[in-house]
């Protein structure tokens, strides 16, 4: 229900049918040498909407993402965000930003400086820049941590961090890959609901890797189970756990059968 009239007053403050955010895939495939790792693959996913992929370590979850983000190159098939083709655009041009397992901070810069980093290479003015990394870093509970290097801070607190320098532009798209899969349990708890307040805040359409099975049924509107290179089965967390078509999505689900 929430869901449902969030999309709402998305719509009506865009006007109607809008959209800004959808991500859809046409016949895209990835090919790296012999090995078709990411098979002809068709998926679109709606403005706003909370996507989660799961499935066994090496299935192509990794290179789903890394496509979308124009960090691989396909070797067939489009990828249009908004309505438009992105499939030849650089990965600034995307209007998206992309968290990973490893943080990927930068070691010799404070965290304001990590944070501000993708305004600066954008040349936004002194001020917006100031204003923006003040808004994450208190939305992300980093106020106290602005002057430290990456190496003092905890795991949890480098991860805020690369969420933070993500969505500094607010990106239309966030793509995150096993972003707590480092993080002890307790810590992925609180994430978690990080996660799904954050969706809310930014109405960006959060594409979510995961292995673990509660983020997956907490988190998403709908799950992606990829199997060996495909998709395996698509839709709601209840659907899938009540019906899974193949003993691949029960396994990567949880669900008994
Ligand atoms: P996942 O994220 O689901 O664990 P990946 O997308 O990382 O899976 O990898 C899928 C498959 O593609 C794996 O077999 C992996 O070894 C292979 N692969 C990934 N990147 C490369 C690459 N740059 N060159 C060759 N093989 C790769
Ligand atoms: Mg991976």
């Amino acid at each position: 229900m929430f869901q449902l009239e969030r999309g709402l007053i998305r719509c009506m403050l865009r006007g109607k049918g809008e959209d800004v955010s959808s991500v859809r895939i046409e016949g895209l495939s990835k090919r790296f040498g012999a090995v078709d790792v990411l098979a002809p693959t068709d998926l679109l996913i709606e403005d706003g909407e909370f996507v989660v992929i799961v499935g066994p370590s090496g299935c192509g979850k990794s290179t789903l993402l890394r496509l979308i983000a124009g960090l691989e190159e396909p070797s067939a098939g489009r990828i249009a965000i908004g309505g438009r083709d992105v499939t030849d655009a650089a990965p600034a041009d995307r209007g998206l930003a992309m968290v990973f397992q490893s943080y990927a901070l930068y070691p010799h810069l404070s965290v304001a400086e990590n944070i501000a980093f993708p305004l600066r290479v954008a040349r936004r003015p002194k001020a917006e820049i100031a204003e923006r990394v003040a808004a994450v870093a208190r939305s992300l509970d980093l106020l106290p941590l602005l002057d430290r290097r990456p190496r003092a801070l905890s795991g949890g607190q480098r991860q805020r961090v690369s969420i933070a320098r993500a969505i500094v532009r607010r990106p239309r798209v966030l793509l995150l890959d096993e972003p707590l899969s480092n993080l002890d349990a307790e810590l992925r708890v609180r994430m978690r609901h990080e996660f799904a307040r954050l969706h809310g805040e930014l109405g960006a359409t959060m594409i979510y890797v995961t292995h673990d099975q509660l983020e997956a049924m907490t988190l998403a509107n709908r799950i992606v189970v990829m199997s060996e290179g495909r998709v395996e089965q698509v839709g709601g967390p209840i659907a899938l756990y009540d019906a899974p078509a193949t003993l691949a999505v029960a396994r990567a689900i949880g669900s008994p059968g």
